[in-house]
């Protein structure tokens, strides 16, 4: 077949018919025309089962994405959906669609008749479809290798220690626990059963994000001093399992203001020595009988870097994550939304102020972070964002409740180690 339209191809190039589309192909092949000259075809390179093509625009342009090259279906890693909630239909299934390392092999569901449905509309077979009660059978179904956990937070624990003894992976969702004990006991099952735990921390795989950390890390905002986060958003559903502690464990810290945390962590590569906190939720308001609304927090690191984070459940959404560096400052807006980031430098440019948006090429966070646990897997390497970053991050959010409650800093162990808590870099991942 492929040599068919090889042939048919050739000859066309050779009837002189495709004269005009001969000079557009450069690079690739080559075959000989009827005057004996030669005309190129341009048919893409084949490396190690990858297709690529070489660039035909001039370098002054910025250049394409490259063919994805995604494994064939039978050799990604599969994965099992635990909780079919909004994130989970809203988000993590269609992001197997634009997966290249990981497919959708499994569900788990307290819900049979919504099961059926989502198994039909992905094509997961009957037989791969549990109740929460049924987790250990998981253990017989080789197909499945991840188990991505998605319930409510303080259902995390059980389901990840269920998974890892059934002899599977886990992704789970953030905020990894409830508290770092349970966070704990997640890290030592998964340990216990020679089981890779890594946290779903998005951000850390989005381009945008990935990009400012990369650029403020060599250096190119100068010296940094201050970082500014704000994930705002303001709740509805006073009934929902996120206004209900024994579910979620807190309020818009865990949530969102988590986001501000972890990013600035990831960024800086240190951990704070010290957090300063204080909370505000709106009077006589039934979404904060339990949980707290807004979370105001600065974070001082051993380099002498501040972050002032805010988090809230009760103001309008904004999503922002800001760096000042001696020599630039730099903006991500909507950093830690779905969608829509933008990154901003600023900087001197000769006698100007220059304002610079980078446009880069749009990749499905949750595809990426799919894709980094497919690669861990196969590759048997540590992720990015072990059970270990999440328990770093249950340890400061317990610092910060504190910190808010007593009034006072809170001062921590000082960690020394860049990126301490992180596993293999991600570098080659969009590989
Ligand atoms: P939802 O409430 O929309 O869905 C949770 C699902 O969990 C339910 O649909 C249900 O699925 C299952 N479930 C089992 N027991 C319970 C229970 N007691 N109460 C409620 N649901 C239960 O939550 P989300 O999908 O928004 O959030 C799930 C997790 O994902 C949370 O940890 C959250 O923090 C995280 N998240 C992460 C985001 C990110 O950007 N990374 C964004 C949003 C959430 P079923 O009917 O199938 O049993």
């Amino acid at each position: 077949m492929h040599d068919d339209f090889d042939e048919t191809r050739r000859r066309l190039l050779l009837s002189g018919s495709l004269g005009l589309a001969s000079t557009f192909y450069a690079g690739g092949g080559s075959a000989a025309t009827p005057s004996g000259s030669t005309t190129v075809v341009d048919e893409g390179t084949v490396i190690g089962g990858k297709v690529t093509f070489p660039p035909i625009d001039a370098a002054s342009e910025t250049p394409g994405n490259p063919p994805p090259n995604p494994d064939p279906a039978g050799q990604r890693v599969g994965f099992a959906v635990v909780g079919l909630g909004r994130l989970a239909l809203q988000n993590i299934l269609p992001a197997f669609a634009q997966s290249k390392h990981a497919r959708l092999a499994g569900l788990v569901s307290g819900d049979p008749a919504k099961m059926r449905i989502i198994a039909a509309q992905y094509g997961v077979p009957r037989d791969a479809c549990y109740g929460y009660e049924e987790m250990a059978r998981l253990g017989g179904n080789a197909a499945i290798q991840v188990v991505y956990v998605v319930l409510p937070n303080a259902l995390h624990r059980h389901a990840v220690i269920q998974a890892a003894q059934a002899g599977k992976h886990v992704l789970c969702e953030k905020p990894m626990a409830t508290s770092a004990d349970e966070a704990r006991e997640m890290i030592a099952a998964c340990r216990g059963a020679d089981r890779k735990l890594m946290i779903a921390y998005r951000c850390q795989y989005e381009v945008n994000n990935r990009e400012l950390a990369k650029r403020a890390r060599s250096g190119e905002l100068g010296r940094i001093q201050f970082v500014d986060a704000i994930n705002t958003q303001n709740q509805g559903d006073p009934t929902q399992w996120r206004q209900i502690k024994r579910l979620s464990g807190g309020g818009s810290l865990p949530d969102v203001g988590l986001y501000c945390l972890n990013t600035t962590r990831a960024l800086l590569g240190e951990e704070p020595i010290e957090v300063l906190a204080r909370i505000h939720s709106p009077d006589q308001d039934d979404r904060f009988r339990e949980v707290e609304s807004t979370v105001s927090f600065v974070l001082r690191f051993p380099s002498g870097i501040l972050a002032n984070c805010v988090s809230s459940y009760s103001v309008h959404t904004q999503r922002n994550f800001r760096v000042l560096g001696s020599d630039a400052s730099a903006e991500i807006t909507n950093a830690f939304a779905y969608e829509g980031q933008k990154l901003h430098i600023t900087r001197r440019d000769g006698q100007a102020e220059a304002n610079i948006q980078l446009s880069l090429a749009v990749r499905n966070q949750f595809s990426l972070e799919m894709d980094h646990m497919a690669l861990c897997v196969r590759k048997n390497v540590e992720p990015r964002t072990p059970g270990e970053e999440g328990l770093q991050d249950q340890i400061l959010m317990a610092a910060i409740y504190q910190s808010a409650q007593t009034g006072q800093p809170v001062a921590l162990a000082p960690v020394l180690r860049q990126d301490a808590y992180r596993g293999s870099p991600l570098d080659n991942d969009f590989d």
